[in-house]
């Protein structure tokens, strides 16, 4: 077996020397040759750009990038981030955390990741739109977007609207390209997207983490009971993945105790209601002096207080060297992209917290983005052929029944039994099966591994193992 060495936990790191060092703990506990293990770390494609775009009476330069973390399988597939944090090294990491989290999902596309140095709050629609589609020609020009090529989805500060603007781009510099819908993800409906996707990567967080409170013989050892009812839960960022990730955990009967966002915080140890914080968040336009809650002035503060399930889905290294002693969730669900240092995981790893990766829990987004990538390239809504035929045959089935007990079920049962599967049914339900199938994947890979090793460990290893095959079976050079 090849050793690895991994630089010393105290060390500084770079977001993406982080998850090269986490790469590097797991990589001893895989079979691969050193030169299989350096091919999979690497980024394959790193493309810098500058471009020009007027706003207002002044020419701006905007600096972005797309990163192509892996090529092992095609396309490369993650998200555009607009922010003013962009840099070549976050850009990096996040695309190579794109390869590792598509591994465990078993989604068949390579990482990348894209992001333009930004503060989208400080422009208008018209001139996002101006800049996004630059952006997107940028892309074109360069070969780096297109259905079996590179395939953008939404990021922090990006959404619906933005890859809407980069498949009408992307379509009209390719006229005739039948494909052209598939050349990006988290479209809205109407533009070619899947029903589903917005609350995809929250709901994928949720169905994780329920899974993980499900196993008795792992809350046992935390001092929890079983079941998501109950928990209380914190939430760092309102945004797409924590507003959906809190909503899903409301409606099951979780506590929402705490939420932070980046103008403060608030607590409740009775609970809040999600659904009226933010709609009193859209009336005052701050979190603040919420009905019956305490209010956190410092953000980061709330991350502290008082929790069993502690979930940052803001941005990266929000829990670190610094205050990671002081937290006192007995579950961290990491649904932001590297919201813990590997100075945090390791503190709290000797806490016993269980740390539930990124890649393997925020990855519900790329899961629901593949589906609809074959929805573009079916070009078919799912449902469309099997609906009335699921219907047909439990109409058939139900009445059978019925007339062969000589009883009937109510109206409710009948309408949920005689119901086909709609596109949001089917994609609800393909997520689900992934995050379920998937947990148990890295829950095996962790016990067989054995004590001292944690999750991320533990899921970098099934990434690996299955990326290393493909590198294996694909063939090396000469
Ligand atoms: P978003 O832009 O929709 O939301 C981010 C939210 O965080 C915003 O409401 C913002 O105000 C808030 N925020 C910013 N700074 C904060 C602070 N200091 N404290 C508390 N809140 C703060 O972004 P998103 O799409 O929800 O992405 C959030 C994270 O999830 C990112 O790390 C992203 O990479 C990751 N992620 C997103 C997806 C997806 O499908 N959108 C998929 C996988 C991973």
């Amino acid at each position: 077996m090849e050793t690895v060495t991994a630089k010393p936990a105290q060390a500084h790191y770079s977001f993406f020397q982080g998850v090269e060092r986490s790469f590097d703990l797991a990589a001893k506990y895989t079979r691969f040759e050193s030169g299989i293990l350096e091919q999979i770390k690497a980024c394959n494609s790193v493309y810098q750009m500058k471009f020009p775009v007027r706003i207002g009476d002044k020419i701006e330069v905007i600096e972005a990038y797309r990163v192509q973390h892996s090529h092992h399988k095609l396309p490369c597939k993650g998200g555009i981030r607009y922010s003013m944090d962009v840099n070549q090294d976050e850009v990096m990491a996040l695309a190579s955390l794109m390869t590792y989290k598509c591994a465990i999902v078993n989604v068949p596309f390579g990482g990348a990741k894209g992001g333009i140095k930004i503060n989208p709050k400080q422009y208008t629609a018209f001139e996002l739109e101006k800049i996004t589609r630059r952006y997107a020609s940028e892309l074109v020009k360069k070969n780096f977007i297109g259905p079996g090529i590179d395939v953008p989805a939404p990021d922090y500060g990006t959404g619906a609207r933005e890859m809407s603007w980069i498949v009408d781009t992307y379509a009209s510099l390719k006229p005739g390209e039948v494909d052209a819908q598939a050349c990006v993800t988290g479209k809205p409906v109407t533009q070619g997207g899947v029903r589903g996707r917005t609350e995809a990567t929250g709901l994928g967080v949720y169905y994780g983490i329920k899974e993980v409170c499900d196993v008795a013989e792992d809350m046992k050892k935390i001092g929890l009971t079983t079941g998501i009812e109950g928990k209380r839960v914190i939430i760092q960022g309102l945004g797409n993945v924590g507003y959906h990730a809190a909503k899903y955990f409301f409606d099951n009967g979780a506590i929402i105790v705490g939420l932070a966002e980046h103008e403060g915080g608030l607590y409740n140890e009775k609970g809040l209601d999600i659904y009226k914080v933010v709609e009193h968040r859209k009336s005052t336009g701050h979190i603040q002096n919420f009905p019956g809650a305490k209010n956190v002035p410092t953000s980061a503060d709330v991350l502290e207080m008082p929790c069993d399930i502690l979930i940052p889905a803001a941005l990266e290294n929000v829990i670190n060297g610094s205050n990671a002693a002081r937290i006192q969730a007995k579950i961290i669900g990491e649904a932001a992209n590297g919201p813990l240092t590997p100075e945090a995981d390791e503190i709290l790893n000797q806490k016993g917290v269980i740390v539930v990766p990124d890649m393997y829990l925020n990855a519900g987004g790329v899961t629901v983005s593949y589906f609809e990538w074959l929805k573009n390239l079916s070009h078919v809504r799912f449902g469309r052929m099997d609906k009335r035929f699921s219907e047909n045959q439990n109409t058939f089935l139900l009445k059978s029944v019925e007339h062969l007990t000589g009883k009937s079920v109510g109206d409710t049962e009948r309408s949920l039994i005689l119901h086909g599967p709609d596109e949001v049914d089917l994609v609800y339900s393909g997520l689900e099966d992934t995050m379920i199938g998937s947990y148990h994947e890295i829950r095996e890979a962790l016990l067989s591994i054995g004590s001292g090793v944690n999750m991320r460990t533990a899921a970098f290893t099934v990434a690996i193992n299955k990326v290393g095959v493909a590198y294996e079976e694909l063939g090396i050079f000469p």
